[in-house]
């Protein structure tokens, strides 16, 4: 049914990434799949980003990525699951990555608890209306 999963993880909300990354895991191991995890270190504009010291931004990609390694291994995804660092607007890289990796499944959550506002974020809502596969929102009921 799916071959290719594709699950962006907001590392800035550890319980939302971890509930949906779990989900994501069963699905792919119902079909099958293979399941790709990948966090986007928002860009940071050219002006702002001049001021800061030298190998920030390389800092902040490479603290990323230890820290989506240690997410995938606390749920025991060490072997069974990539994971990918993007740096760049998060919508934007998630779509592409989907593109390069063929993703058949994206697999994302809605929203943090308590914003009732809206039914989707920004990421989501942008990934739900471009994406050129399907795409699986995750929300949460509680
Ligand atoms: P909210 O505003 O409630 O956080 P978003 O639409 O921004 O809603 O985020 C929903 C989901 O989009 C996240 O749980 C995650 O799956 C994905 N996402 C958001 N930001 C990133 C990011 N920087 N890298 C990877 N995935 C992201």
């Amino acid at each position: 049914m799916y071959s290719e999963i594709l699950a962006p993880v907001d590392l800035a909300h550890p319980e939302t990434a971890k509930r949906m990354v779990t989900e994501a895991k069963a699905l792919a191991d119902k079909t099958g799949s293979k399941l790709t995890l990948l966090n986007v270190v928002p860009a940071i504009p050219g002006f702002a980003a001049a001021e800061l010291p030298a190998g920030t931004i390389k800092k902040m990609v490479s603290d990323a990525e230890r820290e989506l390694r240690k997410l995938a291994s606390d749920l025991g995804l060490d072997k069974s699951a990539r994971t990918m660092l993007r740096s760049g607007k998060p919508h934007s890289q998630i779509l592409q990555v989907a593109d390069e990796i063929s993703a058949d499944l994206i697999v994302i959550a809605s929203h943090q608890p308590g914003i009732e506002d809206y039914l989707l974020g920004s990421v989501a809502s942008r990934v739900v209306r471009h994406a050129k596969c399907s795409v699986l929102v995750e929300r949460q009921l509680d």
